[in-house]
Parts: structure tokens; C-alpha cells; sequence
């Protein structure tokens, strides 16, 4: 038979076969598609898959890659920034301070009042905008003049009737998320941007420089007291809560953290002295990589089609500018392996309002599926399904992070190892109570993500070392803590405390 006979001739026979069985066909078609899709599903979970054995191989690394940053620059993925913060607020600050809180989605600002006692925070108002998407990617001066701007009319608010002139000279904190080589703790130069903002002239600038000329064009007199990362902010008003307090993680639109490092240990800044002895680190953990992470081909092509391939790594598995679309790209396979879904949009607080949905029959997954993504009629198991993928996605992303937060521990020596033996505490070498302040908008809204990380941190520990460490979630921090660094570096407030 030739090569067009033959062919023919099957297609003769599918023909055949199709008319045959249309009814039944249908159904094993369709029970087959179900069947690819389920494949889909399993593929992922053991691509996502994070038994507490890996766990500890992802701890390990960070606390390898933490000496390797603090060793030598461009040592590591890690960059294990100097922030030159090296004392922490000491509670009695006293005075109305500013901040400015510029985070991946929203931008915040705030007015502080301080008391002068330990915790004494007399009152802050805030005041929050989401950052509109033409300046993420547009020129330096534009963000710059809307920040000011929306900081002018905030004051004006704020202020009015107060008989305070607009023009008098305030002290403000600027909490600035991206990484910084900072040259001082008020001062520092743009690295790169991350979590999707790409404004080209900007890198390379002087970033108070930045917004304090914006701030003179709106003719308003702000001194920029301390320049800080999301995460330092978040320290400092941990520390000012809880001396114990030696970590800071945000797990919002992107994520990072920072910790207090012993001075010398960081030996790529030989003869580095504070009075402290110590000194906040920024990590910028978002770059993190690890052959130990488990990474699926959804992580690949996410990789691939964002505008920072081959960067910000770990920060792509876990936050949440990135977990929706990983959900979405999941999501989207099935689709082309069936056609259960059809085209669908995810965004993170959806998938996490689905993933949450605990009503037998999902009507509120039903609802985001029909009014939101427009997808309509879709029955229970693939709503369940849904559901599955959610959860496979955040489990991942919030056990990861746990590991990361337990490799700081492991490097600062809290996790435990030297200092609880074969069960029982020794008084000499007891855990010590150690503090780690959380915030982002994923870990305080995002229950299921939270009680993943909460757990995930016990398993790794062990349930007897987990009991000294305290996750503790703050509010604003990363705000609130750049106005109490404000004041403690301004000339009014000398006073700090030690924090080693
Ligand atoms: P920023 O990162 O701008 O400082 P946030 O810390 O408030 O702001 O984080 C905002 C991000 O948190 C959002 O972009 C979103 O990814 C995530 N998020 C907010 N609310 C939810 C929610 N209900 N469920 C899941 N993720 C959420
Ligand atoms: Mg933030």
C-alpha cells in the first residue's frame, strides 16, 4: 500500500470509528481529558514538592550563601547589603516624624508620633495609594514628583488648622524596596529594580537625591534622615516592641529580608566599626537560588517571559506578584490538554479568595471563576481543581520561605544545633528567645500561606527548639520603623540601644 493509500485508509477507519462511537467516544474522550489534566496536576505537586528533607538542604544553602555574601562582594546570589544601621531605635525617641513607604504595589504615607517611652507610639496615621503602573516604568522625575506630590497633600491634610506652616522642615524616613548600595544610613545608590518596575535612567542614581529635588520643586523642606529597605523598617519596630527581635521578612508584592550581623563577620568590609558591634544586613533573599529548590517548567517560562530573567529567583516562587501566575500558567496547560477552563487571568489575592473558599460546593471559587475570569459553568471537580492548584502553589511558596527564615537562624546560630542536645537544655548553652518580625501584604492577608510557613518553621525546628522562636507579625513596619530610624538618627534623638 502506498503512503497516501495507507493513510486513506486510517483515516477511513478513524472515520468509521469516530461515527461509530460518537456518544461513547465522547465520553472516553473526555474521560481521557480528565485523565491528562489529573497528569497535570500530579506532575505539578511533584515538581512543588517540599518534604522537610529538602527543606533543611534549602536551609543549609542559605546559610552557606549568607557566609559567601558576607565574604567577599559578589560573592554570592546573596548580595547581603550593608544598610549602615547599627544601632536600633530605643524607645525613647520623641517628636512627629515622616515616612515614605515605596513598595512593589502601594505606596504609603505616614505620620509618627513619639512619646519618648519604650513602645510609646502616641499615633500614626497612614495613608496608601496604589502606585500607578505608567510610573513603574517611566522616567526618575515623574515617580519622583508624585511621590512628593501625594506627600504635599498629605501634610496639607494632615496639618491643617494645626498652625504649622507647610514650609517648616521635617524629618522623614524613606523606606525604598529595591536594592540599594547604600554609602550611609541617609544615602545610597540604585542597584537594579525588581518586581516588574524598569525606570532605566534611575539606575545608578542617588536615590535621596532623587526625591529630595522633587521634594524642592514642590516647595516643601524635608530632611531624608534615613534611607531604608522594607525589611530594616520592619526590624527596627520589631526591636522597638521586643529587644529580641534579630529578623525581618516581608512576603508581599515581592520578598527579602534582613537581620543583625555580628561586625566581623562581615569580612568583605574589613575594619567596619559601630559602637554596637553589629550591623543591620540587608539580604535581598529575592535573589536567592539553590540547585535545592524545586523548580518546575512553570518556573522556567515565568522566568523566561519576565522582563529580569535569570534574577530574583527564590522571589519568583514565593510572592505575590508571581504565584497567581504561576497558578494562571498551570491553568493554562490544562486548558490546551482539555478544554475545561478556557483562557483564564489569576491574580494572587483571587487565587488566594479560592484557595480559602471552604463552602462544600465552592460557590465562591464558582463566583471568581464566572464574574472576575469569565468562566462560566464550570463543575465542582474542576472547581476543586482549581482549589488543588492553589494550594500546591502557596504550599511551596510559603514552606520556602520558612527555610530561608530557619537558614538565618542557622547562621546567626538561633536554630537550635549548638544549643539543645539530645533533647534536654543545657543552662549554658540554652536557645535563647529569638524574634523574627514578619509583614507584606501575602503573609498578613493570605491565612493558608501563613499557617504553611508557621508550620513549616516548627517542622524544621523540631517542636522544642520552634517553642523559642516567635514569629511576630507587625503592621506598617516598614514604614513606621523608617519614621523611628528618622528619629534616632535626626539631631533631636541621640539616644539608641545596643542590639546584640
Ligand atoms: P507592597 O509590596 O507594595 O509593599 P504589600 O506588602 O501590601 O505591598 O503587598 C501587596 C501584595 O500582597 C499584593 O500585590 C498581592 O500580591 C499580595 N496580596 C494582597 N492581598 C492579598 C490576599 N488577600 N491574598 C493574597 N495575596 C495578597
Ligand atoms: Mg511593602
Amino acid at each position: 500500500m502506498g503512503r497516501a493509500a495507507a493513510a486513506a485508509a486510517v483515516l477511513a477507519a478513524a472515520a468509521a470509528c469516530a461515527v461509530a462511537g460518537v456518544a461513547v467516544g465522547r465520553r472516553v474522550s473526555s474521560r481521557r481529558k480528565w485523565g491528562r489534566v489529573i497528569d497535570v496536576l500530579k506532575e505539578l505537586e511533584e515538581g512543588c514538592d517540599t518534604p522537610v528533607g529538602r527543606l533543611k538542604q534549602v536551609v543549609d544553602a542559605v546559610a552557606v550563601e549568607m557566609h559567601a555574601g558576607l565574604a567577599s562582594e559578589g560573592g554570592s546570589k546573596l548580595r547581603m547589603l550593608l544598610t549602615f544601621v547599627d544601632n536600633l531605635p530605643s524607645g525613647r525617641e520623641k517628636g512627629t516624624f515622616y515616612a515614605l513607604d515605596l513598595g512593589g504595589t502601594y505606596f504609603r504615607v505616614l505620620r509618627v508620633q513619639l512619646g519618648g517611652q519604650r513602645s510609646s507610639i502616641l499615633s500614626h496615621d497612614v495613608e496608601r495609594q496604589p502606585i500607578p503602573e505608567h510610573l513603574m516604568t517611566g522616567r526618575t522625575k515623574d515617580l519622583f514628583d508624585f511621590i512628593a506630590s501625594v506627600f504635599k497633600q498629605f501634610v496639607e491634610r494632615e496639618e491643617s488648622g494645626s498652625g504649622y506652616p507647610l514650609d517648616r522642615r521635617r524629618d522623614l524616613g524613606f523606606t525604598f524596596s529595591f536594592p540599594v548600595k547604600q554609602t550611609s544610613v541617609s544615602s545610597g545608590i540604585l542597584m537594579k529594580w525588581t518586581k516588574g518596575f524598569a525606570i532605566e535612567d534611575m539606575v545608578g542614581k542617588e536615590v535621596v537625591a532623587c526625591l529630595q529635588e522633587a521634594f524642592t520643586r514642590n516647595g516643601l523642606d524635608v530632611r531624608v534622615a534615613a534611607l531604608v529597605n522594607d525589611t530594616v523598617g520592619t526590624l527596627a519596630l520589631g526591636h522597638y516592641h521586643d529587644a529580641d527581635t534579630v529578623a525581618a521578612v516581608i512576603i508581599g508584592t515581592g520578598t527579602n529580608a534582613c537581620y543583625v550581623e555580628r561586625t566581623d563577620a562581615i569580612i568583605k568590609c574589613q575594619g567596619l566599626l559601630t559602637t554596637s558591634g553589629g550591623m543591620v544586613v540587608n539580604m535581598e533573599w529575592g535573589n536567592f537560588w539553590s540547585s535545592h529548590l524545586p523548580r518546575t517548567s512553570y518556573d522556567v517560562d515565568l522566568d523566561a517571559d519576565s522582563p529580569n530573567p535569570n534574577d530574583q529567583g527564590f522571589e519568583k516562587m514565593i510572592s505575590g506578584m508571581y504565584l497567581g501566575e504561576i497558578v494562571r500558567r498551570v491553568i493554562l496547560r490544562m486548558t490546551l490538554e482539555s478544554d475545561i477552563f478556557g483562557p483564564v487571568s489569576s491574580k494572587t489575592p483571587l487565587m488566594a479568595a479560592m484557595h480559602e473558599d471552604d463552602s462544600p460546593d465552592l460557590t465562591e471559587v464558582e463566583r471568581i471563576l464566572r464574574d472576575i475570569l469569565e468562566v462560566r459553568d464550570v463543575p465542582l471537580k474542576v472547581r476543586k481543581l482549581a482549589v488543588n492548584v492553589c494550594d500546591v502553589v502557596t504550599r511551596r511558596a510559603a514552606r520556602l520561605a520558612a527555610a530561608g527564615i530557619v537558614g538565618i537562624l542557622k547562621k546567626i546560630g538561633r536554630d537550635g544545633s549548638g544549643g539543645i542536645v539530645s533533647g534536654r537544655s543545657r543552662p549554658d548553652t540554652r536557645m535563647r528567645r529569638t524574634v523574627v518580625a514578619i509583614e507584606g501584604g501575602l503573609y498578613t492577608n493570605y491565612g493558608m500561606f501563613r499557617e504553611y510557613l508557621n508550620e513549616a518553621v516548627v517542622e524544621i525546628l523540631g517542636e522544642e527548639v520552634a517553642q523559642h522562636v516567635i514569629l511576630r507579625e507587625t503592621e506598617d513596619g516598614s514604614g513606621i520603623g523608617a519614621a523611628l530610624l528618622a528619629a534616632s538618627n535626626s539631631s533631636r534623638n541621640v539616644d539608641t540601644v545596643q542590639m546584640l
